[in-house]
């Protein structure tokens, strides 16, 4: 099977398990928007997505993206596209990844906020990464301080803060973490009306994610195959 099939048969999948899961609990599929998680794989890849009808990827490095959008660009010039980054990143990076991301799905202290909005000079969007464990190795703001760093994100007039984002934790059930993200993002709503994404469910876990409200799944290896580099 050429790449491209191979892509066009994983995507029907991918389709078909939102669909259904969907279904399950009598959400419509259009809520839930499809990211295509692309760390490792080449922009031609991105480009045979886009021509399937993806528009929306993630990097997690900066540099990797970087060159990628570049290429990506070139292979496509037409093609409409927007880029989130989802990796934890350094302040220092700020500057690079606004270059080329539309969103950062990763967003998770005071500081980084401040770079980003110094960075980015225009309206960025922005999601607030939630630890649900708190676990400090594994990034993100923990549960508690969620509604603080929102409010900071809010005072920034060159950001926009449109939802949260989260992985589930490792030694919890996914339906327990994304239940606890559903409910935060439920009371931060209140205050922030423009924050109603939630970006939760990957390969392994998107049906869970989705029966508890997700309206993102980002999806790397059901689309595009095991990852043979590891990507931090
Ligand atoms: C790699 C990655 C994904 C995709 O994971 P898969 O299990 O390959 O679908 C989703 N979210 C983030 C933040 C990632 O780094």
């Amino acid at each position: 099977m050429n790449r491209r099939d191979e892509l066009a048969a994983n995507l029907a999948e991918v389709r078909q398990r939102i669909e259904r899961a969907c279904d399950a609990v009598g959400r419509d599929s259009a809520e839930v928007t499809l990211l295509a998680v692309t760390k490792t794989f080449p922009a031609a890849d991105v480009a045979l997505l886009s021509d399937l009808g993806l528009t929306e990827f993630a990097e997690n490095r900066d540099q990797e993206a970087g060159a990628k959008v570049a290429e990506f660009g070139a292979l496509r010039p037409d093609a409409s596209a927007r880029w989130h980054m989802v990796g934890s990143l350094q302040r220092n990076k700020a500057r690079s990844v606004v270059g080329w991301a539309d969103q950062v799905d990763s967003v998770d202290s005071e500081r980084l906020v401040d770079a980003l909005a110094r960075a980015a000079g225009r309206a960025l969007d922005v999601l607030i990464q939630v630890s649900i464990d708190g676990d400090p190795q594994r990034g993100g703001c923990p549960l508690p301080d969620v509604p603080r760093l929102a409010e900071y994100v809010a005072r920034k007039d060159e950001l926009v803060l449109r939802g949260v984002m989260t992985v589930a934790p490792l030694g919890m059930s996914p339906v327990q973490a994304f239940d606890a993200l559903q409910g935060a993002v439920t009371r931060l709503r209140d205050d922030h009306p423009t924050a109603n994404v939630i970006s939760a469910g990957m390969s392994g876990d998107l049906e869970d994610a989705i029966a508890c409200g997700s309206t993102c799944v980002r999806v790397g290896t059901a689309l595009l195959g095991s990852r043979r580099l590891a990507s931090p």
